[in-house]
């Protein structure tokens, strides 16, 4: 069952009247909203307190009269004397949708908060205490579209003829949805030159022919949707099919297309998994059918991502790419522990590096660098945290540098460590399961590790 005590349509007025009975503040905002549409919008008020010159209305000064409401639509009352009440009465009589202002009780209708896209409109309908929600959400919606959109939409109207002609099915929807979405052709169709501009664009899609689809390397985040780009929101828009990873954060799979098909490539511990071969296989194998393939990523695709042998493959294919950067798990745990990576006079670079496999020689040249002041953000090295700080403290990094710790980097559920070097190499300490970035060096105590759990007797000072 639902809830809603009201059904949002839309309501044909083309060729009809609005007629608003009241001459004030009240009466300017609904006809405000009244010229949005192609109806001939007539107020009607003995006192018409407002200059309505600048709009496009009819106003008649004088008592309301039962003939106003010949071919009207819809009836407005913002006018709390006799004219009002003698509007009511007729519209009631006419049985004409009514909408009295602010009196919710003897409304037949309510008008929504709108988002003009004109031929396309967002109508945000609220009920009883929840205009203030509805202003908010109309607030958001109109900065996230283009005041042009609706020019845009009918540009692509005027291109219905000729795409049908030249392309077909998903190829014709890849024209329209380049076409009502890249920023040159809205620069275009500000300066006049739309039409030119959408015409190029479909020679372009029809000279495409069968050629290859393209692959998208996408960063997805470290797994709060919010920390997905606009990019990526964009392109899993517009991909067929979306390839991922464990880590991809549910909500960043959720924002593709409703039918684009969904493939998962591994990598957990202890489930089956694509190999690193079989998923280069893949992605080629989906773009040479033409498909326009997320691969998705956690963090960003460039950083222990194997974006390295994927992008040699579709090279090696003549397969078209183009990466999206996401914000790294090592910089989504800097965010959560506001630890600054860089700090003057404290830290002067940042090592991304991965634990897992790291060779002795490694291990010097890091325990070198974190001794000198770099802060090291180590990845792949939750399982082997005590036993990394061990080496790092046999190869002679000084036991008392600080180290933080951050589980579920981004997520909601993150879980902070920190001490020294030497106290997670001696302790015994057990990070909970995840996703974990160690973090070496002197400007983590410059952080804010206040929520974090302390190795035992290992505590940094805090700075
Ligand atoms: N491309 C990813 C890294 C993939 S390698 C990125 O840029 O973040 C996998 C390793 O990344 C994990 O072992 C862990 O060290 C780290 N990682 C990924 N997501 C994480 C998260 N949300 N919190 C902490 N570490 C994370």
């Amino acid at each position: 069952m639902g809830e809603l005590t009201t059904f949002p349509v839309s309501y044909k007025v083309e060729g009809k009247r609005i007629v608003i009975v009241g001459g004030g503040e009240e009466a300017l905002n609904k006809a405000r909203l009244a010229i949005k549409t192609t109806a001939s919008v007539v107020i009607v008020a003995r006192n018409i307190e407002i200059d309505f010159t600048a709009l496009p209305v009819t106003v008649h000064a004088r008592p309301f009269e039962a003939d106003d409401l010949v071919e009207a639509a819809l009836v407005f009352v913002a006018d709390h004397g006799p004219d009002g009440e003698a509007a009511k009465l007729a519209a009631r009589a006419a049985r004409i949708p009514l909408n009295v202002v602010d009196v919710p009780e003897e409304c037949d209708f309510y008008t929504p908060a709108i988002i003009d896209r004109a031929p396309v409109t967002i109508a945000v309908a609220s009920e009883g205490d929840a205009p203030v929600l509805a202003r908010l959400i109309r607030a958001r919606i109109e900065a996230a579209l283009s005041p042009n959109l609706g020019a845009l939409a009918r540009l692509a109207g005027s291109m219905r003829g000729r795409v049908a002609a030249l392309l077909a099915g998903p190829r014709a929807r890849r024209y329209y949805e380049e076409l009502v979405t890249s920023p040159e052709v809205e620069v275009a169709l500000l300066r006049g030159e739309g039409a030119e501009k959408a015409e190029s664009l479909l020679d372009a899609h029809a000279g495409q022919g069968d050629t290859p689809g393209v692959v998208w390397l996408i960063g997805a985040g470290p797994g709060a949707e919010d920390l997905l780009t606009l990019r990526a929101q964009r392109l899993l828009q517009q991909a067929d099919v979306i390839v991922h990873d464990h880590l991809v954060p549910a909500a960043a799979i959720e924002m593709g297309r409703r039918d684009a098909e969904r493939i998962l490539v591994g990598k957990k511990k202890g489930h089956h998994s694509f190999t690193q071969a079989e998923i280069n296989g893949l992605i080629v194998r989906l773009a040479k059918q033409g498909k326009r393939v997320a691969r998705l990523k956690g963090g960003d695709p460039m950083v222990f991502g194997r974006a390295g042998e994927e992008i040699d493959a579709l090279k090696a294919n003549g397969i078209a790419y183009h990466i999206v950067p996401g914000v790294t798990a090592a910089l989504a745990a800097a965010a959560d522990t506001a630890t600054p990576v860089t700090l003057r006079r404290i830290s002067t670079g940042f090592v991304i590096a991965t634990a897992h496999g790291a060779e002795a020689e490694e291990l010097r040249h890091w325990a070198a660098l974190a001794g000198s002041g770099l802060t090291l953000a180590l990845y792949m090295g939750g399982q082997i945290a005590t036993e990394t700080a061990t080496r790092l403290v046999a190869e002679g990094a000084s036991p008392t540098i600080p180290v933080g710790i951050v589980v579920r980097a981004g997520h909601n559920d993150r879980v902070l460590y920190r001490g020294t070097l030497g106290g997670l190499a001696g302790g015994d300490a057990e990070l909970e399961a995840g996703p974990a970035i160690i973090f070496v060096g002197e400007a983590i105590a410059h952080g804010d590790w206040s929520d974090a759990i302390a190795f035992a007797q290992s505590e940094f000072k805090v700075a």
